[in-house]
C-alpha cells in the first residue's frame, strides 16, 4: 500500500492526519465552494477537503496504515533482510 492518498488533488501522507469530519462541511455562506465536502485536518492547523468518495478512501488508508487488516492475513514472518534468492 502507499503511505499518501488523494485528497483535494494532493498527495497526503495518512500519517499526518489528524482527523477527519464525520459531517459534511456547511456554514451557510452564499459562496462556499467548500460546502458537501468533509475537512480532512492535518498536522500544522491545515486542512484539506474530501467529498464522500476520497473521505472513504482515506479512512481506508488509515485502517490499513495501522495494520487493521480486514482478512486478517498477516505475513510479517516472511520479512527478511534483503533478497537472498540470487545465488
Ligand atoms: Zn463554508
Amino acid at each position: 500500500m502507499s503511505v499518501f492518498c488523494v485528497v483535494d488533488d494532493k498527495h497526503v501522507p495518512v500519517f499526518r492526519i489528524m482527523w477527519i469530519a464525520v459531517t459534511p462541511h456547511f456554514c451557510g455562506e452564499e459562496d462556499c465552494v467548500r460546502e458537501g465536502y468533509y475537512e480532512v485536518r492535518l498536522e500544522q492547523g491545515e486542512s484539506v477537503w474530501a467529498n464522500a468518495k476520497e473521505r472513504n478512501h482515506v479512512l481506508e488508508q488509515i485502517e490499513l496504515w495501522q495494520g487493521i487488516d480486514p482478512i486478517g492475513e498477516e505475513e510479517e514472518e516472511e520479512e527478511g533482510e534483503g533478497e537472498a534468492g540470487e545465488w
